[in-house]
């Protein structure tokens, strides 16, 4: 079942309108078991148009076209959309009915333009726009489906509802796709794919693999597709159990759970409790843990030290080690934990110290290096980190390297 999307517009092509129609139609025409295969943003232009539609037919079973519908000469589309099914244009009584009524309804003079929106291919089946004057059409040529819809998102959506989708689904034996997630941390997306080698060779037909990073967590998205819902189910399940065995370490969560929503949820497990003294990520783990709801049971607070003196003053970092080793130094992080640790009552602190650039670095420290404490009744734990050059990068890598750190220390992995 392949599918392919055309959007018709000259202001897709220079950006002045995000094409957000085919991204809508790709998810929706996946969910229901379609291989949407291309997508295609083309000129509202009679030889482009015409081309296009040349070159997709025969080649997919159905064909999205959204855009260049309107009443104004500009768009050209319906008047193509005709040559290129050897057809001629027709006013449709029944769309002219329902533009007349909603000019009626809201007290506008109609016009030759809004009557020209009443014209159709003759060919065509038209369907019903409820959300604005142009209509839908469909047509059949050499077994692919070619459906016509209006560029405006909401138009568009109302067909899909309520014509097309229905459609697709009676005309197309319902193919299921599942998604399962499973989040990692811990390892670059090239190695990770060399350990799962062999678990991605031996996957069922019906399973693919999918590697989505992001802030050095790597989501492992197994995708099935089928006709058999318990089929596909159980084989999510002995494939996620598979994953567990070969990479335990590296699994903090399933589906789209939050570093942060892991780390609440173990600390809420054992019933323990955090706090943070943040220096280069600036109250952003703090942030990301207050954004899970419920945080409030296990989350204490923060001393955002930016400044040496906040550091010295109310952590209780000596000033020696600030003169002696820098603010980005193991002794400087672990004093600020335990510090924080202290003055906050938690049973883990969190501390980082780093350089997050773009300026401020030396060779010794770079910009991109960070240092990180975790420290507990059972001791203090630094590690010290090297990332890029992007500050906003750094601060959230950062900020992930530490919730990973902790979480490393709750868990025991
Ligand atoms: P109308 O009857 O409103 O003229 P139309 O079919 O002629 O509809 P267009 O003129 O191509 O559609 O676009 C109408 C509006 O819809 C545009 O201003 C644009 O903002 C939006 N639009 C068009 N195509 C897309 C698309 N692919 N993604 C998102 N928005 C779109
Ligand atoms: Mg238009």
């Amino acid at each position: 079942m392949k599918a392919q999307i055309i959007t018709i517009g000259d202001e897709l092509l220079i950006g002045q309108t995000v094409d957000t129609n085919s991204a809508w139609i790709g998810a929706e025409l996946s969910k229901l078991g379609f291989d949407v295969c291309r997508r295609i943003s083309i000129h509202d232009r009679r030889e482009d148009i015409l081309n296009t539609l040349a070159e997709v037919s025969g080649k997919s079973d159905i064909v999205l076209i959204t855009g260049g519908l309107g009443p104004t000469s500009d768009d050209i589309t319906k008047q193509t959309l005709c040559e290129f099914f050897s057809t001629k244009l027709v006013t449709s009584r029944e769309v002219l009915d329902m533009i007349e009524e909603m000019y009626k309804q809201r007290n506008w003079p109609m016009n030759e333009n809004n009557r020209r929106q009443a014209e159709v291919p003759e060919t065509c089946r038209v369907l019903k726009n409820a959300a604005g004057t142009a209509p839908g059409m469909w047509f059949e040529k050499d077994k692919t489906i070619f459906v016509s819809m209006p560029g405006v998102p909401q138009e568009m959506k109302y067909i899909m509802y309520e014509n097309v989708i229905p459609e697709l689904k009676k005309r197309f034996s319902s193919q299921l796709i599942i998604h399962k997630n499973i989040m990692t941390y811990g390892i670059g997306e090239s190695s990770l794919a060399e350990i799962l080698k062999g678990f991605e060779e031996a996957l069922p037909e019906e399973i693919k693999l999918a590697y989505l990073p992001a802030y050095g967590i790597i989501k492992l998205r197994l995708t099935a597709t089928g006709p058999d819902k318990q089929l596909l189910e159980n084989l999510l399940q002995q494939n996620v159990r598979k994953l567990y065995k070969i990479i335990p370490e590296l699994i903090y969560g399933e589906d789209e759970e939050l570093f942060e929503a892991a780390v609440g949820r173990l600390l809420k497990e054992r019933g323990t409790t955090v706090c943070t003294a943040e220096s280069c990520t600036g109250g952003k783990i703090a942030s990301m843990l207050t954004s899970i709801p419920g945080s409030s049971v296990y989350y204490k607070g923060s001393v955002i030290a930016y400044d040496n003196s906040v550091k010295k003053n109310v952590l209780g970092v000596s000033a020696g080690t600030l003169e002696k080793h820098g603010a980005v130094s193991r002794e400087t992080v672990e004093q600020m934990a335990v510090g924080a640790r202290k003055l906050l009552k938690a049973d883990y602190s969190l501390a980082t110290s780093g350089i997050a650039g773009p300026d401020g670095g030396t060779e010794e420290k770079p910009v991109g290096t960070v240092w990180i404490a975790v420290s507990s009744e059972t001791g203090t734990r630094a590690l010290r980190l090297r990332y890029g050059t992007d500050r906003v990068t750094n601060i959230n890598r950062f900020s992930v390297a530490a919730l990973h750190l902790l979480w490393k220390e709750i868990s025991g992995r």
